[in-house]
């Protein structure tokens, strides 16, 4: 039987022993003076200081000793830094290493990789192609000196980062390196070959794999495929994230899709992270709540099983997974276009966008969130351009992605959902979204909001607002909760020993700045931001400093 919340006595204990035998001659690199520690394992908070020498929290307490900075926290709560485990910054740090729209809302560790996607790594066979593809479209700056996981790594080591970043390796991008976009089941040798790239990139340092069953080509595979490419991931403590087959009543459906995350985490023992739960379309709305019967019943069987979610009603996701029957991508993109170009498979193909649609609220609920060829679309729904082009909205969602992949944000959860699945204790918050900036490269298009504001909203909207949870509960799931769900044993709380990623701030000024018309602005509220002891973010605005490391291991 599993405890509900990771236990963390030993975190009390020891802030009561350092504290005692303190003297007056120790010198510290910071203290953090008379704030309310929210020490991220969802205890009471407690009025105490926080001493930092290097990288390190080594006391917590009433403390004496000097040290080379003050900092006086009266008002102000003093937190663990926000973890973020589901992200898509694979390349946002290769970009611009000052993409802050993460640190600035108090994240000071991001996991990417997420939904089965580590475009940048390996670059091999098809993943070379799709990453090319992917790099031309955006017109982004990035050239590749790397194939495999570890020169990845070394390259983000090098450009450095505001923050701390991890990865995962993603199925999708394994399958399309040694299978491409073709929807069958590998062959022996082909399966092999995909195990021993996930055991490589693990050994290199990614923390942990993921899946993306929904999208092409994940949702070609079977679930034994699944199961034998977890099961490296599985033996080594490394976490199993899923974008599972279905959200909605696709695919297998969305109840299926939960009880084959779970059943892939019976058959391997790999810690199982459901990523943005969530129900979708009108089938389900209403429903959340399920979500999480199941997995309690999962857990009381002994399978570690729980998830993630950001807090929005909109979804964000590219014009061919949002919008596409899976058959109508096998091949990959040229071959799509040739569907398309054939009246009577392309008039198949649009049927299906049909259902595509109605998952959402409406046609009005589908929303451009990023188109390259033309960014005057960009925030405008598929009904709005339907309706200025003299089409249906699905023929408008064929010639958009004929001109261009591209990104939607879509109207596909209901509140009552988005509550029911917050509430659960074990549900981390986590943005799904990117590190990105105000300027520069990575400030363009109308990105959903979430990446800018995710954690402000939960501090903001969910804490003050409307009371759904305290602020400790709030600060366990954005801190202690994902950091054990990835298993790091230095971070995640406040208490000595563990890395002094650390946040000051008062909750009753954090605020959400931007919406889904001008994302592009920062949250606000943080004081101070620490990332791995020293200041990222003073008085409110990031230093310009790139104190970020790249987690290679679980101890790191
Ligand atoms: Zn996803």
């Amino acid at each position: 039987m599993l405890l509900p919340y990771p236990r963390y006595a030993h975190a009390r204990l020891a802030r009561n022993q350092d504290s005692d035998h303190l003297g007056s001659r120790k010198l510290f690199d910071l203290i953090i003076k008379n704030g309310t520690v929210v020490d991220g394992t969802g205890s009471a908070k407690f009025r105490a200081d926080v001493a930092i020498k290097g990288d390190t929290v080594v006391a917590v307490g009433e403390i004496d000793g000097e040290a080379t900075r003050e900092i006086d926290a009266s008002g102000k709560i003093v937190t663990p830094g926000f973890i973020d485990l589901h992200t898509h910054s694979d390349s946002s740090f290769l970009i611009d290493s000052y993409a802050d729209s993460k640190l600035t809302q108090g994240v000071t560790l991001e996991l990417f990789g997420n939904c089965g996607m580590s475009f940048c790594a390996p670059l091999i066979g098809g993943a070379k192609d799709l990453f090319e593809e992917r790099v031309n479209r955006s017109g982004d700056s990035l050239t590749p000196t790397w194939t495999d996981f570890d020169g990845y790594l070394t390259a983000m080591e090098n450009a450095g980062s505001t923050i701390n970043i991890a990865t995962q390796i993603g199925h999708g991008t394994v399958r399309s390196a040694v299978m491409y976009m073709e929807s069958r089941m590998p062959t022996p040798e082909e399966l092999d070959r995909m195990v021993g790239l996930f055991a490589d990139a693990l050994d290199a340092g990614a923390l942990g794999m993921s899946t993306g069953l929904w999208y092409a080509p994940g949702s070609y595979s079977l679930a034994d495929e699944i199961i034998a490419v977890t099961q490296p991931a599985a033996d080594r403590g490394k976490l199993y994230s899923s974008h599972i087959r279905s959200e909605a009543d696709d695919l297998s459906g969305l109840f299926p899709a939960h009880a084959e995350a779970i059943e892939i985490g019976r058959r391997t023992g790999a810690r199982i992270q459901i990523s943005h739960v969530k129900a979708v379309g009108p089938k389900f709305w209403g429903r959340g709540y399920e979500l999480i019967e199941g997995m309690e019943r999962a857990r009381a069987e002994g399978i570690d099983v729980a998830g993630d979610q950001y807090p929005y009603e909109w979804s964000s996701t590219g014009f061919s997974g949002a919008m596409f029957a899976r058959w109508a991508l096998v091949g990959g993109r040229q071959a799509t276009l040739d569907r398309l170009a054939d009246s009577d498979s392309r008039a198949q193909v649009r049927a299906d966008v049909t259902y595509y649609i109605n998952r959402n609220h409406s046609a009005a609920g589908c929303v451009i969130a990023s188109f390259p060829p033309d960014q005057s679309l960009e925030g405008r729904s598929l009904q709005d351009i339907a309706d200025e082009w003299g089409c249906e909205p699905e023929e408008a969602a064929l010639r958009l992605y004929e001109q261009s992949e591209g990104s939607y944000v879509l109207h596909s959860m209901e509140l009552r959902d988005v509550d029911a699945i917050a509430k659960w204790p074990l549900m981390a918050i986590a943005s799904d979204g990117s590190s990105l900036r105000d300027e520069g490269p990575l400030s363009s298009g109308k990105p959903h909001p979430r990446s800018y504001a995710t954690n402000s909203v939960i501090i903001e909207q969910f804490v003050e607002q409307r009371g759904l949870f305290s602020i400790e509960e709030a600060v366990y799931k954005m801190t202690a909760l994902p950091a054990s769900r990835l298993n790091l044993s230095r971070r995640g709380r406040i208490a000595p020993g563990q890395i002094a990623d650390v946040l000051v701030f008062d909750p009753a000024n954090v605020k959400q700045n931007n919406d889904f018309v001008n994302p592009h602005i920062y949250s606000t509220g943080m004081d101070y931001v620490f990332v791995n002891g020293r200041p990222a973010l003073e008085n409110g605005k990031p230093n310009g400093t790139l104190l970020g490391k790249v987690l290679r291991s679980l101890d790191d």
